[in-house]
């Protein structure tokens, strides 16, 4: 009579005390490693694998670290892709941040032991690179800093805003309704393609409590239009608030459409509210910069303290502000000629086809701008493949080929993607050598 083969099933306890597991509890916690050796025992139980291959078998199915997010390799060719995190830190940011995340000096004053101004520095850094700007303030995203904004000067009034300039930010989030939920009252003027400067004048009242300005960063109109630049509106008598988006600091040469702080605020424009993660390429935040008084008063506002930013956004936006060019910089200024050679480089070493192609700055900002740009061109299946790997890889299906877009892929992880499509490439030889089945690439939103 043979034995029961689940009697030899490894008990708990002797899983988690294999040197491969006990290493996991340590990144990812004793719980979750359990779960995973109850897994794997179960499927034993089931016949489904050999009491042998337990060990393994929860070795290949530990997770590899505590949080899920995972590093991906974004070869879209969008440069801004709100789906993979919009703007990759720089190496500087990022040692800012993991310094920040201990204990730190965020609001005290180690030289008084008193209480200091919270981010004193990445306020400093903020009015450094943005002279024109009497006051700065942050809070968590660009959503917030409008937020503060309407509900400091507009809630209970109205906001006057161009019926043409009530967008949709991405994921169903609407801008026209985000501004209600303060309180605030819309005031539309215009029509879908036009407005002037008397359509303002005339809505303009004893109730207005302010004018809002919306760069339209993830469409654009085209043919008989008409809009009025922030800065002619500010004879009317109520603050202005230009909603730039982008995060623009200064008039950028390849992006001419893109408005920027420093030109509202040089045109008069009071206050100018920004993401901080979109053109400026830090952490997520939102930028107001503006008046001293008018900024002041947001800053003191009750609401102010649900919107602030936590110290690792500070250290991070400090770093982006004062540090080496951040990476989406490099990627929006990056040579084609360069970018080519890469491709080039990247084909011949996979096995692929280097191909020009067009990339775009992505939903936060430069809508319909094309960047010239170069890919390596697969078939078209890889694209899912790719997505599920080790090393994830999210590429763009277009005219039935899978194209991985090296503009904002960093020139340093070139060979993370070579090695990527490699170890796809291994894996399609040993499964199934023949089959080529065309899959749907990444869909989704970029702004
Ligand atoms: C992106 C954007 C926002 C929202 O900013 P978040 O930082 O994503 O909250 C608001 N207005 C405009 C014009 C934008 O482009």
């Amino acid at each position: 009579m043979t034995p029961d083969p689940r009697r030899r099933i490894p008990r708990t306890d002797a899983v988690l005390a294999e040197p491969r597991v006990a290493a996991a509890v340590a990144v990812v916690g004793r719980a979750r490693v359990k779960d995973v050796v109850l897994g794997a025992q179960q499927r034993a139980r089931a016949g489904e694998i050999g009491p042998d291959d337990v060990v393994d078998a929860v070795v290949a199915a530990l997770p590899r670290s505590a949080a899920s997010l995972r590093p991906v390799l974004n070869a879209t060719g969008v440069v801004l892709h709100t789906n993979l995190g919009r703007a990759p830190l720089s190496g500087a940011a990022r040692d800012a941040l993991v310094t920040a995340a201990g204990t730190t000096d965020v609001e005290l004053d180690l030289a008084t032991g008193g209480r200091g101004r919270r981010g004193a520095g990445a306020m400093a850094a903020l009015a450094d690179a943005v002279p024109d700007a009497g006051g700065v303030h942050v809070t968590n995203n660009g959503a917030a800093a409008l937020i503060l904004a309407a509900t400091a000067l507009a809630a209970g009034r109205e906001i006057v805003i161009a019926r043409g300039e009530m967008v949709e930010i991405g994921d169903g989030f609407r801008l026209p309704e985000l501004l209600e939920s303060t309180g605030a009252r819309l005031r539309e003027v215009g029509t879908t393609n036009r407005v002037r400067v008397d359509d303002y004048a005339a809505a303009v009242g004893p109730d207005t409590g302010m004018i809002l300005k919306v760069h339209p960063s993830n469409f654009v109109v085209q043919g008989f239009t008409s809009s009025v630049p922030a800065g002619e509106l500010t004879g009317l008598g109520v603050p202005v608030v230009a909603d730039i988006g982008s995060g623009l600091l200064a008039p950028h040469p390849l992006l001419p459409h893109e408005p920027d702080a420093a030109t509202e605020l040089r045109a008069g424009v009071p206050l100018v509210t920004a993401s901080g993660d979109k053109l400026l390429g830090g952490p997520q935040a939102g930028l107001l910069l503006g008046d001293a008084a008018l900024v002041h008063r947001l800053r003191r506002h009750p609401l102010a303290r649900a919107l602030r930013v936590d110290k690792l956004t500070l250290a991070a936006l400090e770093a982006t502000l004062r540090g080496p060019v951040p990476p989406v910089r490099a990627m929006l200024e990056a040579d084609v000629a360069v970018l080519r050679d890469r491709a080039a480089a990247v084909a011949a070493a996979v096995g692929g086809e280097a191909v020009d192609c067009a990339a775009q700055v992505g939903g936060g900002g430069a809508p319909g701008v094309d960047l010239p740009s170069a890919a390596v061109a697969l078939p078209a299946d890889y694209a899912e493949a790719l997505r599920a790997g080790d090393d994830p890889v999210v590429g763009r299906v277009e005219q039935g080929r899978c194209l991985l877009d090296l503009r904002a892929v960093p020139a340093e992880d070139d060979a993370r993607l070579v090695a990527a499509v490699l170890a796809v490439a291994g894996e399609r030889r040993s499964s199934h050598p023949t089959t080529a089945t065309t899959l749907p690439c990444h869909e989704g939103s970029t702004s």
